[in-house]
């Protein structure tokens, strides 16, 4: 890992970075607030994820003026976990934070975190109580994707919480070594195990600006948690394979008593066609399933770095 050179501070905060510039000053001020009464030493890392907006220039000139600020600027837009997963590597601190940077996980709570971290736990993860200022929609999608999540994958993942938390060094360099690129940070968190558990807190509105989170990028995020942790949607073809042919087996001896007891003849060809239809619709979509698990085999096996870096300019610009 690129910056190794200091002594290692006690916490890193690791906050990632699109096109946020009106968040950043505030950001910055109650994270130095917030941090500078744990007494420790502690590091702010920003993770700048192809930001157009000139957030680029201001965690430079807060880096220049604070030493506590570690600039990691993508080359391109890589994607929120992507970024974290950056800051991750970039970290030094036995404790790492990660934190969005519009303020809507209030820096606050940090305290809380820490404080579980000394009681011995080594993932912490913030849980949302309740949630201000957003839509509906995101309140209803986010609450049906938690459960589906819970109920189909292997590990289990808490409800309502999202990637706020405190990880400890240890966890860490688990996740660090697991370079899978379609990430969903939770789950794998969730895998390594050792004594985790949440902190519950009222996420607010947003500083400034608006989501960066897209449907298409929540959509995304959700087929990779599911990709990731899952099979259920593979074996889901298979179901439905068992239950098409137990029905059309079931449904030869009543044809054929229905035709000699009572001479009825079926007129066939709505259902034929209704039948090859439902048939052709239900083969499309599981090729279509499988077609998401090969694409990303074909990622993984391609063994691309998981983003590059322009800044901080070293030997070691991908990972
Ligand atoms: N973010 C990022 N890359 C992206 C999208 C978002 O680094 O492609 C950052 C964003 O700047 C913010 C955090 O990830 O600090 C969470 O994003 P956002 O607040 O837009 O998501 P929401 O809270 O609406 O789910
Ligand atoms: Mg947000």
């Amino acid at each position: 890992m690129p910056i190794k050179k200091e002594a290692q501070p006690k916490f890193s905060i690791i906050a990632p970075v699109f096109n946020e510039h009106e968040c950043l000053s505030e950001f910055y001020s109650r994270i130095c607030s917030v941090m500078d009464m744990t007494h420790s030493s502690w590091e702010l890392v920003f993770v700048d994820d192809g930001s157009t907006d000139g957030s680029t220039d201001l965690i430079r000139a807060l880096a220049k003026k604070d030493k506590r600020v570690q600039p990691v600027i993508f080359a391109r837009n890589f994607g929120h976990q992507i970024a974290v997963t950056a800051g991750m590597d970039y970290s030094r601190g036995q404790a790492v934070v990660v934190i969005d940077a519009d303020l809507q996980d209030p820096p606050e709570v940090i305290l809380d975190l820490i404080a579980k971290w000394k009681e011995g736990y080594q993932v912490i993860y913030a849980v949302r109580r309740r949630r201000e200022g957003e839509s509906w929609f995101k309140l209803f999608s986010a609450s049906l994707f938690y459960r589906l999540i819970y109920r189909i994958t292997d590990v289990k993942i808490p409800l309502d919480t999202g990637d706020f938390r405190l990880l400890d060094r240890k966890i860490v360099n688990i996740m660090g070594s697991m370079r899978e690129r379609h990430r969903f940070l939770r789950g794998m968190a969730s895998w390594v195990g050792f004594r985790q558990i949440g902190v519950e807190y009222d996420r607010k509105e947003r500083f400034a600006g608006q989501t960066k989170y897209p449907f298409s990028k929540m959509l995304k995020l959700a087929l990779n948690a599911v990709t990731s942790f899952s099979y259920f949607p593979l074996q889901l073809a298979t179901y439905i394979g068992f239950i098409a042919a137990g029905l059309s087996i079931l449904s030869i001896p009543i044809v054929i008593l229905l035709r000699i007891a009572f001479h009825e003849a079926f007129l066939g060809q709505a259902t034929t066609l209704i039948a090859v239809l439902f048939l052709g619709g239900v083969q499309l979509i599981c090729m279509g399933i499988l077609g998401e698990y090969i694409g990303r085999i074909y990622d993984e096996v391609k063994g691309r770095p998981l983003y590059v870096v322009s800044e901080p300019a070293s030997k070691e610009q991908t990972r």
